[in-house]
């Protein structure tokens, strides 16, 4: 994508997105930091001869310690802190009774979706900001701190599965003190990009560990690449049950699959919750009409604009066929199935930045604005 047009000489050039990343990494004086979606990493392999659907985070992580970012994080970690967050509010609303059904809002095309076209509904969007937003603002407070300074300005880079981000990263109801806390972001697709540009030989790299303290997610917060992932997150973070097989059961219970709507319910504290869960735009405006019209009643509905969710956003590489959506989604959760913490909230990285810097600042960092 294009971002700014500059003329230093008279002689208009146009910067592209990983043009600026590059600017930044050449700067001595800035601090590179890059965020990774959770759907990136099951996309970034197969152009590089290796299994479909395969998680490839530990390799992309190294490419970019390579190409000289300074911290890589992952969004799974604030994936986790949505769900603190959108459960909370869950909670406050139905024990309320108002604003219902909650409608997520970590999808931006759905955002928008609904703030031009269902006005009506822009006060039932959970006021929670997206992974990106939260861990782009956490990441800008932590080296705010003189501690962590180190005199050198923060440029923060997402690496997202989609297109629509963009625009959500200069979204102003999602910024802090005024500021826009994503400065670049970057596709799946111009990360390949920046690889291959770079020279850097993908298939053989060693994987590589994330950076500390924003580098690890739950297993809750890596599914949320795929559609009902969100919803099986809240779920699991509800549940006082930290038992394998209650997370089974939650599995079990309808959240998984990729037809366009799925519908279920689910008991808590004696009260039946019904959650809608729909993928692609043509699917929710369905499930919109029927709640409008008075048709379906819910309590939770998660959209993602894409079909199949974040894993087939526009921002990964094209081409996908049958097999290869299928494996994506399942290589999500596989890396879920490898993860001892499962939960959110028992990401204990999680628990630490509640307990430290998020203390008094959770409205302020963590959610948006009015939509209005
Ligand atoms: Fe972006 Fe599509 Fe994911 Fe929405 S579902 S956040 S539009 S990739």
């Amino acid at each position: 994508g294009q971002c700014r047009v500059y003329c230093p000489t008279g002689a208009i050039s146009i910067k592209t997105h990983t043009d600026l990343v590059w600017d930044a990494l050449a700067d001595p004086n800035v601090r590179v930091v890059a965020q990774i979606a959770p759907a990136v990493r099951v996309a970034v392999g197969d152009h590089y001869g290796l299994s479909k659907g395969r998680s490839v985070m530990g390799k992309i992580v190294n490419a970019l310690h390579r190409m000289g970012f300074d911290e890589v994080y992952d969004t799974s970690f604030s994936a986790d802190l949505t769900i603190m967050e959108e459960s909370a509010e869950f909670l406050d609303r139905i024990k309320k009774g108002e604003k219902l059904p909650l409608l997520t809002s970590c999808c931006p095309a759905w955002v928008k979706f609904i703030t031009d076209q269902y006005k009506d509904y822009i006060p039932n969007l959970s006021t929670c900001r997206s992974p990106q937003g939260m861990l782009s603002a956490v990441i800008k407070e932590y080296f705010r701190q003189p501690e962590h300074q180190d005199g050198k300005k923060t440029v923060m880079v997402s690496i997202m599965p989609c297109t629509a981000k963009k625009a959500e990263a200069i979204r102003p109801n999602s910024f802090t003190h005024g500021e826009q806390d994503t400065d670049i972001v970057i596709t799946t697709t111009e990360l390949i990009r920046m690889i291959d540009n770079f020279g850097i030989d993908f298939a053989p790299l060693d994987p590589e560990a994330c950076d500390m303290p924003f580098g690890f997610g739950s297993g809750g917060g890596v599914i949320f690449g795929v559609t009902g992932g969100v919803t099986e997150a809240v779920l699991r973070r509800l549940t006082k049950d930290h038992r394998k097989e209650s997370m089974h059961e939650i599995a079990e219970c309808g959240v998984r699959g990729d037809e366009g709507i799925k519908e279920f319910s689910v008991m808590y504290e004696g009260m039946e919750i019904k959650i809608c869960v729909a993928n692609g735009l043509a699917n929710a405006r369905k499930v919109m009409d029927q709640v409008k019209n008075g048709e379906k009643e819910y309590h939770l509905i998660e959209v993602m604009a894409c079909r199949r969710g974040c894993i087939m956003g526009g921002g990964q590489p094209t081409r996908a066929g049958a097999r290869t959506k299928a494996l994506r989604a399942k290589g999500l959760y596989n890396a879920d199935n490898t993860m001892i913490i499962k939960k959110s909230d028992e990401n204990p990285l999680v628990v630490e930045l509640y307990n430290g810097l998020l203390k008094g600042k959770e409205h302020e960092l963590l959610h948006n604005k009015s939509y209005e």
